[in-house]
């Protein structure tokens, strides 16, 4: 474990750096049943809220990963760089070498009880999911949203699993205390897409069921049709049926976005995309020549095909 690169192990999208205790390190532990084929890596967090930078204009300012590396394995997924930080490689091992913030709710029952801590609204998901399958068996998330619950704090999740419905419990407690927000990312309702673009994701009609149970608890609920893959998912019916399912269920449509290829995981996305379809590569190549952004009229093109008479809440997204 020598190799790992611990300095920057907390770069995150949002930016802060050298969270983890590296004399805390153990592991890797092997996962068995569900879990086989990942590993885990257990490191003792310095600090578990993390202050997102001014500059980086999100809506939120204070996040909480309780993972890094997601079993997701999502092909285009943002964070993948991430684990590039740590030695390790931003293909298999982002989606198989799991590091585990193994002292998450202790960590975070003592930042809450500090004189500093204001309050503000606190969100989770917006590095890696923190419903990824390994929450089945550390339930970290589930002890962060009962410390939150306790402090009556704000917060946020966003996720692409269903599991979050084993916490309507206190969901549903903390939602009585304070704002609580409970969003899921999908991108396509489509089988085919789906299957082979987030090969670890449950099933995109579980986010929608788990969204309608959600909205009857009354929970604050919706959904981000994101990314949307050129060639792929962007069909007026695709879109359509995603964002009426999202809109039937009782959910808010929150914004739909196209697929951002940030560097590294421009190589990691196009790399298998040429393998899965040569037409298809060349076509995002010539899209994305110019950076990681799809143009500018593309993103409003999808944004009119999903209005289609409906507000898009930007405000949550
Ligand atoms: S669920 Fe989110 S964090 Fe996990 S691999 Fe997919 S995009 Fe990345």
């Amino acid at each position: 474990m020598s190799e790992l690169r611990w300095r920057l192990a907390d770069e995150e999208r949002d930016g802060q750096a050298a969270l983890f205790d590296v004399d805390g390190l153990t592991g890797p532990e092997r996962g068995t049943g569900r879990l086989s084929g990942l590993e885990f890596l257990h490191v003792t967090a310095r600090r578990i809220l993390n202050e997102v930078p001014a500059r980086s204009r999100l809506p939120f300012r204070w996040t909480i990963n309780v993972y890094r590396g997601c079993s997701h394995a999502c092909r285009y997924c943002f964070a993948r760089p991430t684990h590039e930080y740590l030695g390790l490689d931003i293909g298999e091992d982002f989606d198989r070498k799991i590091v585990v913030k193994i002292n998450a709710v202790e960590r975070l029952r003592a930042e809450l009880a500090s004189p500093r801590w204001t309050g503000e609204a606190v969100a989770m998901g917006t590095n890696t999911d923190p419903y990824q399958r390994c929450e089945g068996k550390y339930r970290l998330t589930r002890g962060v949203l009962d410390v939150l619950a306790d402090h009556a704090n704000p917060f946020s999740i966003l996720t692409k699993s269903p599991l979050v419905l084993r916490d309507l419990d206190i969901l549903t407690t903390a939602a009585q205390r304070a704002d609580v927000t409970v969003n899921f990312s999908i991108g396509t309702l489509d089988e085919r897409v789906w299957r082979v673009t987030e090969p670890g994701t449950p099933h995109p009609r579980r986010r929608v069921e788990a969204m309608r149970q959600l909205a009857a608890a009354g929970i604050s609920t919706g959904a981000l049709i994101a990314p949307v893959l050129p060639g792929l998912s962007d069909g007026p019916d695709q879109l359509r049926e995603v964002s009426s399912a999202i809109r039937d269920v009782g959910g808010r449509v929150l914004g739909v976005l196209p697929l951002h290829l940030r560097p590294g995981v421009r190589e990691h996305f196009l790399g298998w995309l040429a393998g899965f379809d040569a037409e298809l590569h060349a076509d995002y190549v010539r899209r994305y020549a110019k950076g990681a952004y799809a143009p500018k009229h593309y993103a409003a093109r999808l944004r009119a095909l999903v209005e289609a008479g409906h507000e898009i809440d930007f405000t949550q997204t």
